[in-house]
């Protein structure tokens, strides 16, 4: 597990959180929701460690019983939610992890903690579910959710939560190294130049693309993050929220070329991309296709 001592470029949020702690507001529910990438987790599990922490200190003291076990992740009064199938959580999951658990009292703290890593992924049935749970919770029971999807979420559930947004940083993202520098810049090369790219230079780049073979889902991730703050700009936000702000001229070219439809779609066909290479598909002949939908 984390302290907040480890967190980097977040500092609003950890003072904000610890502050919390300090002055004993803590709430029942809270929603940390950033960027694939963002250090979700380890804000959840710092925040965790730090409120089971013996010393009760604002942040984890790392030497206690309670922060060995919660650094062995077998603290008994921090659960994290795990399930099945990568793409779903299911309400029987939801069910015996965590509304079926939460009634059972802490074993060795004042709290009992359950942090719900990917919550978009719950059905709408484990959605309902949870929110039961959270409209009577019990006095010792605190649920951190973590998303990088919050719109698929319900709105009572979102509600319920008090809502922390994680700052979404390419450059966090990417830890840098002559590999990903020499990446990076080819990715930035493409997608300047793919609206206006022929048929053949939008294969051509695939190919490009796909010899970056370690490196492909951060190249991925850059194309999530590129469509994002195009769709930004498209809908009129401010380029300071802009993760590639250095590219704002280029990017608003291309939020200019497409709609937002198109957008939409890129948006899916890179998320569709990312499956079928960890499907092991061909990779220079799926990102072909995004590139050409993107070229067209
Ligand atoms: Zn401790």
């Amino acid at each position: 597990m984390a302290a907040f001592r480890d967190i980097g470029g977040q500092d609003r949020l950890v003072k904000y959180l610890q502050q919390s702690i300090a002055r004993g507001h803590v709430a029942h529910a809270y929603l940390i929701d950033g960027e694939r990438g963002t250090d979700k987790n380890a804000v959840a599990e710092a925040f965790a460690q730090t409120l089971q922490c013996e010393e009760k200190g604002k942040d984890s003291c790392g030497r206690c019983h309670s922060c060995k076990m919660a650094a062995g992740h077998n603290h008994p009064d921090i659960v994290t939610l795990t399930h099945e199938k990568p793409n779903s959580i299911s309400v029987d999951e939801i069910r015996e992890q965590v509304v079926g658990d939460i009634r059972i009292k802490p074993y060795s703290s004042l709290r009992k903690i359950y942090i719900l890593p990917d919550s978009h992924l719950m059905t709408v049935q484990a959605q309902n579910a949870l929110l039961k749970t959270l409209e009577e919770p019990p006095a010792y029971a605190m649920l951190i959710l973590l998303t990088d999807n919050r719109d698929m979420l319900l709105p009572t559930l979102i509600s319920r939560s008090v809502c922390l947004r994680l700052k979404g940083d390419a450059a966090l993202l990417l830890k840098e190294s002559p590999e990903i520098q020499e990446m990076k810049e080819a990715f930035f090369d493409v997608f300047a130049r793919l609206p206006q790219m022929t048929v053949s230079e939008a294969k051509s780049a695939a190919e490009g693309a796909a010899a970056f073979k370690e490196q492909r889902n951060d190249y991925l991730d850059l194309a999530l993050l590129w469509y994002r703050d195009m769709l930004l700009l498209k809908a009129g936000g401010s380029p300071d929220k802009l993760i590639f702000r250095e590219k704002e001229s280029v990017i608003r070219e291309g939020a200019g070329h497409y709609g937002f439809s198109d957008i939409g779609r890129l948006i899916k066909g890179v998320q569709e991309t990312r499956k079928r290479l960890n499907a092991n598909v061909n990779a220079e002949l799926s990102l072909e296709l995004l590139f050409l939908d993107a070229a067209r």
